[in-house]
């Protein structure tokens, strides 16, 4: 993987004080290098490296690590910025329309059972899968069987071969069913040609699908780039699902996608199975690609004592309990700077499938944009906020007033805990925390 090309590169950089250009060149020639031979993009690796650079060069080297390790880690967060950021959730509707696209064998039919499964159990859809594969009858049975085991409503018609009329009845027979999520399954060629352009646009055209995902196999690599592309230019794309990732796929797939193709990479398939499959993580690919999570973290911690003063400080106010909440937005956001709750327990090795935090990070998200609507007087004085300010910072943050209401009674509990602490009981533990 990655990491092993890079050792040797940066071992060279061990004992530099500061990163400069000359320091840096032969470790960016093999960064590069790594790039190409995961499969990204020349034009993408090329970028990449320039960017990585422009980091790295002047920054002081971190006392506790080398500067190898620390190069790593900014590669790791350049990685997480071309792979896009957070993950991406589909659209909060209901009905939802979702047309499944793609190349024979990507993976299509299985994906649709997958997603109908993800979004039943993780976001409470009621799904109906339609069939729209008129070639072979195989992919009908594939798709109805899917269906039976995840017990939702199935359509389709093998007599059919008019993918318009079988989209406009799936519709229908959803409807009947009452369920509020279709999922089209469409037919693939071993290529893109015109004929399943022009299928797959009718098709849109009856259905209006709110997504259109298109289905892309990590294990062709380059070319599932390119299919990636001329899809999103024939049908627009709204998200990529990468599949079949559990293979040797190297992922740089997955890396050049979204700046090549720009379409989100919004899920991932990592097995045959219904349930392999989630949300796609940035973070956990990048670490994926980079197969080393413990250089990452160690990183973020040197990082870390940086902070130490603030943190100092930050103890200091809780002792005296005059801390308000904009230190505790403060400390929040220090928290997040460690990074995503979910990403930390994916960076460490044999845990990056692990799946953690999700609601954790939403509750401080949400905590932390109620915060930001406030303004910095009432931040410092809680005890402003009643009526029409509380209002006005539900709105901000897209919350009701109960849950900001919510908030200050926590941050009213943690005051009172603190001053607790300041008399005689507190203070003894106080003491023995701090031993
Ligand atoms: P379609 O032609 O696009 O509908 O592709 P299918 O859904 O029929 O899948 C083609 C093959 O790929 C099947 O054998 C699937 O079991 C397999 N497959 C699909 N997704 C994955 C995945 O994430 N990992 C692995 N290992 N196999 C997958
Ligand atoms: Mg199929």
């Amino acid at each position: 993987n990655l990491t092993d090309k890079l050792g040797s590169a940066l071992r060279n950089l061990r004992g530099v004080g500061k990163l400069s250009e000359e320091n840096m060149a032969e470790a960016l020639k093999e960064v590069r290098q790594a790039l190409l031979s995961a499969d990204v993009h020349f034009k993408v690796a090329r970028e990449f490296v320039a960017t990585v650079k422009e980091q790295c060069v002047g920054q002081e080297v971190l006392k506790s690590v080398t500067p190898g390790q620390q190069v790593i880690k900014i590669i790791h967060d350049e990685l997480v910025k071309l792979l896009g950021e957070g993950a991406t959730e589909l659209e909060d509707k209901k009905p939802l329309r979702i047309m499944m696209v793609g190349l024979h064998g990507s993976g299509k039919t299985t994906s649709s059972g997958k997603l109908a499964r993800y979004m039943a159990k993780k976001r409470d859809y009621r799904p109906a899968l339609v069939a729209c594969d008129v070639y072979r009858p195989a992919a009908i049975d594939q798709l109805e069987m899917l269906a039976k085991n995840e017990g939702c409503t199935f359509y389709g018609d093998r007599e059919e071969k008019d993918v318009v009329q079988i989209g406009k009845r799936g519709l229908q027979a959803a409807k009947e069913a009452d369920a509020n999520l279709i999922i089209f399954d469409t037919a693939g060629r071993l290529q893109i040609d015109e004929n399943l352009i022009e299928e797959i646009k009718r098709l849109k055209a009856e259905v209006q699908p709110d997504e259109i995902l298109l289905v892309a196999d990590a294990a062709l690599g380059q070319e599932a780039v390119n299919v990636a592309k001329h899809f999103h230019e024939a049908v627009g794309c709204t998200g990529i699902i990468l599949t079949k990732l559990d293979g040797d796929a190297r992922g740089g797939a997955a890396l050049s996608m979204k700046s090549i193709s720009n379409v989100p990479i919004k899920f991932m398939g990592t097995g045959e199975k219904s349930d392999e499959f989630d949300l796609f993580h940035p973070d956990r690919m990048a670490s994926r690609i980079l197969g080393m999570g413990d250089v990452v973290s160690l990183v973020e911690k040197a990082q870390e004592t940086i902070d130490q003063d603030e943190a100092e400080r930050m103890a200091e106010k809780m002792r005296k309990a005059d801390f308000n909440l904009e230190d505790f937005l403060s400390q929040m956001q220090q928290v997040k700077k460690m990074g995503s709750l979910g990403s930390l327990v994916g960076m460490m090795p044999g845990m990056s499938g692990v799946e953690i935090g999700d609601e954790e990070e939403k509750k401080m998200a949400r905590t932390e944009a109620i915060i930001l609507s406030m303004t910095v007087q009432e931040r410092r004085q809680p005890r402003l906020l009643r009526g029409s300010r509380l209002k006005r910072i539900a709105n901000g943050s897209g919350v009701q007033v109960r849950d900001v209401n919510a908030l200050l009674k926590q941050f009213t509990q943690m005051q009172k805990m603190m001053k607790m602490m300041r008399g005689g009981k507190g203070r003894k533990m106080m003491k023995a925390m701090k031993a």
